[in-house]
């Protein structure tokens, strides 16, 4: 399905920077014209620091143009790390001895969903090991029902093991509203070499699985690659050339591309990245994932450090996590937030830092779930967005969604800051004014 050998010389191939062919490039991104697997690796062969901000900029500027000022702000919410595969990077890893193994009950994944939408999220994506006894489809079924019913988490996305189509119709059925799996690495015989175990082991199963998600109904699917454990200029490559398959096939991008990095795991079997990324080079690669699939969500987790999250809000980025555990249970704190987590986190402010960090950029933190609820999703989506229609909605959704929060804020000092940050944000072009009071 995906011309891996193409891919394989376009990431190898040495081309010497062209500033005429980098601004014909960018000015066919910037029109929303969809950029060649050649032009995708031209990009990602930048290497000059200089070219890279340049590069960041213009994904800053087509992020704008799609999606406006806003950031979306979710939380994962981690249901099981009862895992089955072995997979040589991963705290969960079935042979991991320090791991604390825990399944959530449905009353506990409740008490955690309450906990994040006292919080404030209405966003949540649930994460789960792959087990199929333990956590598999009846498992998660009964979770969403619990979740929609008891709390008041308006989209839940799901993190899970591949599977069939049968499983992701009863899936997607019961409200699950974008399906999410990383290849973790597209190059073959690297991917055999570190999923050694358990059905994560089947290279293809898992390069198949958004295709069975779209034809049991999933509107929205999420995909992604852990950089550190191949080439990246392979691994971003294939990824793209995964999300143009996805949208020749099915009508859109994928909903959301995720920029994963390799971090240490306690009890991990591989500790470092066998082919590091560092920070210059992770920014080109969420500005090169923004100009080739301009309306996909680019979602930067706390895997990353505080300043350099608020540096890529600049480079293209749409959606963060805020305030995360990897631990099931690590709300609530039934199981403390490094045992039994999956691997260790780098931002861990709270979730009222994050949000004054955004609006001290002049952009919106966004709670905002509407597009989901009111049938915005896959191919509607994309249209809207290509034509630079999403952002009419957003802006005031998340005008909207935050102030509603701004409301219950216990904290009054960090209160006091965001109202002062929003202010100074909307003097300038008036869009309080066209705050409206029901969510469009
Ligand atoms: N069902 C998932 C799976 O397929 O393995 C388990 C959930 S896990 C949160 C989701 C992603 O975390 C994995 O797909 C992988 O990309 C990433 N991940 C695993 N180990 C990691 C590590 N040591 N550092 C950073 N990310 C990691």
């Amino acid at each position: 399905m995906l011309e891996f050998q193409k891919i394989k010389e376009l990431s190898e191939k040495k081309s010497e920077f062209d500033k005429g062919r980098f601004d014909e490039i960018i000015h066919k991104s910037i029109s929303f014209e969809e950029l060649s697997l050649d032009e995708i690796s031209f990009l990602l062969g930048i290497e000059d620091r200089d070219v890279v901000s340049d590069l960041c900029k213009w994904a800053f500027e087509i992020k704008r143009l799609v999606f406006g000022d806003r950031i979306v702000l979710f939380a994962p919410l981690y249901l099981s790390n009862e895992c089955s595969n072995k997979c040589l990077y991963c705290g969960f890893q079935s042979g991991n001895e320090y791991e604390v193994r825990k399944t959530l009950s449905v009353e506990e994944a409740v008490n955690e969903a309450k906990f994040l939408t006292k919080r404030g999220f209405r966003r949540t994506l649930l994460v789960t090991a792959e087990n199929k006894k333990i956590c598999g489809v009846d498992y998660i079924t009964k979770i969403v029902k619990a979740l929609y019913d008891e709390t008041d988490m308006n989209i839940l996305h799901l993190n899970s093991a591949p599977m069939e189509v049968d499983e992701l119709r009863q899936i997607r059925e019961i409200g699950v509203g974008v399906f999410q799996v990383f290849q973790e690495t597209y190059h073959e015989e690297t991917y055999r070499k570190y999923h050694v175990s358990g059905k994560k082991k089947d290279f293809y199963y898992r390069l198949t699985c958004m295709d069975r998600a779209l034809t049991a109904g999933f509107k929205d699917v999420g995909i992604g690659c852990l950089l550190g454990l191949y080439d990246y200029r392979f691994d971003v490559l294939a990824t793209i050339e995964h999300a143009k398959y996805l949208k020749k096939n099915y009508g859109t991008y994928p909903h959301t591309i995720s920029v994963p990095r390799l971090r240490y795991a306690k009890g991990a079997l591989v500790e470092n990245p066998p082919y590091p990324v560092d920070d210059t080079t992770f920014k080109k690669i969420v500005a090169v994932y923004r100009l080739a699939v301009p309306t996909s969500g680019i979602v930067i987790s706390t895997r990353e450090p505080a300043l350099l999250r608020d540096e890529i809000l600049e480079c293209g980025a749409s959606q963060i996590s805020a305030e995360s555990s990897t631990a099931p249970g690590g709300y609530t704190g039934k199981v403390l937030n490094e045992e039994g987590a999956q691997f260790t986190l780098n931002d861990t402010r709270s979730l009222e830092d994050v949000i004054i960090s955004i609006l001290e950029k002049n952009m919106l933190p966004s709670f905002c779930t509407s597009c989901y609820r009111k049938g915005r999703e896959g191919g509607v989506f994309h249209d809207l967005a290509i034509k630079g229609h999403i952002k009419d909605f957003c802006e005031e959704n998340a005008i909207n969604t935050f102030l509603e929060y701004i409301k219950n804020l216990e904290d009054t000092a960090k209160k006091e800051r965001m109202l002062e940050l929003f202010d100074r944000i909307y003097k300038n072009n008036q869009a309080k004014e066209k705050m409206v009071c029901v969510l469009k």
